[in-house]
């Protein structure tokens, strides 16, 4: 099995974040793997040991797993990370014309470029905790014409009969689809606990290569990228006000009634 992930670079959660021009000032911020994504490396690795007799990934048990990042020369950061938690190795592909890119845009770069890599699956996490818009994985599977199966919260990939099986978690319960490779699944938060990189895989790491794309290697128009071709734009971006001090409400018998006048005034019963 050829499986592929796509991970992103996010500034870390934690950090103090401020805007710059209408966009995240992402430079200005330590950043990490998207969290969401780690599920997605861990559930590969978890795949390839499944169906690998020496319970290891690499090309030698027929399977491999490569990374695919579009981000700043930066991100090679998070790349290191998930290629010590075990994955193969990885593409970056890092151009200034794709600065300010949006979803429509990344995910075009994206699937372009899995599409030269003959994958029989490709995984991505739900969301990144960044932009969040949690839209890439829905257009990757359109644009390549591949099946989408998207808040996996259980996989079963099956490469003698080249299917895969998952468990979609939703508000109503969970649905078991199936489909043929190749197919795109993204993967939710509590699918797996992801694995910490041990001392061997952090330093293996350092050794795995990492192919570093341009616009024009992947084939992609630079009309089509960056914030010139963006389909929408930050008008105006304002800090969050800071919390008011709140109402209290002091119960002299008749507590519950003004409870539900607060309630019934603030349209919330
Ligand atoms: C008007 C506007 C301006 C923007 N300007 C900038 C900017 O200047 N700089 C900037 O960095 N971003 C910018 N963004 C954000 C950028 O569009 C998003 O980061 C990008 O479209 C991906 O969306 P997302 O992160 O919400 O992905 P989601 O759909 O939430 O991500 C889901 C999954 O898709 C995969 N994925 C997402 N992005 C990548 C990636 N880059 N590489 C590999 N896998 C990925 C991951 O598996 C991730 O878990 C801008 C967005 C808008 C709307």
């Amino acid at each position: 099995m050829k499986i592929a992930i796509c991970i992103k670079q996010v500034p870390d959660s934690w950090a103090e974040k401020k805007m710059a021009g209408g966009v995240l000032d992402r430079a200005g911020v330590d950043a990490v793997l998207n969290d969401l994504d780690e599920y997605a490396v861990e559930e590969a690795l978890r795949i390839v040991e499944a169906n690998s007799p020496t319970k290891e990934a690499g090309e030698a048990s027929g399977h491999s797993i490569t990374l695919i990042s579009m981000g700043p020369e930066r991100a090679t950061e998070a790349i290191r990370k998930a290629l010590s938690m075990g994955a193969d190795d990885a593409i970056l592909i890092s151009d200034p014309a794709l600065a300010g890119s949006d979803a429509l845009a990344t995910s075009l770069v994206l699937s372009e470029v899995i599409k030269k890599g003959n994958y029989d699956l490709v995984l991505c996490g739900t969301e990144s905790t960044d932009a969040r818009m949690s839209v890439i994985p829905a257009m990757i599977s359109q644009r390549l014409g591949w099946a989408q199966l998207t808040f996996a919260g259980k996989v079963a990939a099956n490469p003698a009969s080249t299917t895969v099986e998952i468990e979609r978690v939703t508000e109503f319960g969970n649905q078991v689809m199936s489909a043929k490779f190749p197919a795109l699944l993204s993967v939710i938060e509590k699918i797996n606990e992801p694995r910490y990189p041990s001392f061997k895989g952090i330093m293996a790491a350092k050794k795995k290569p990492i192919t570093t794309m341009s616009l024009s290697d992947t084939g992609v128009s630079p009309s089509d990228v960056g914030a010139s071709a963006a389909w929408s734009a930050v008008k105006d971006a304002l800090p969050r006000p800071p919390r008011g001090a709140g109402v209290k409400l002091t119960d002299e018998g008749s507590g519950g009634d003004k409870l539900v006048e607060f309630l019934v005034e603030k349209r919330l019963a």
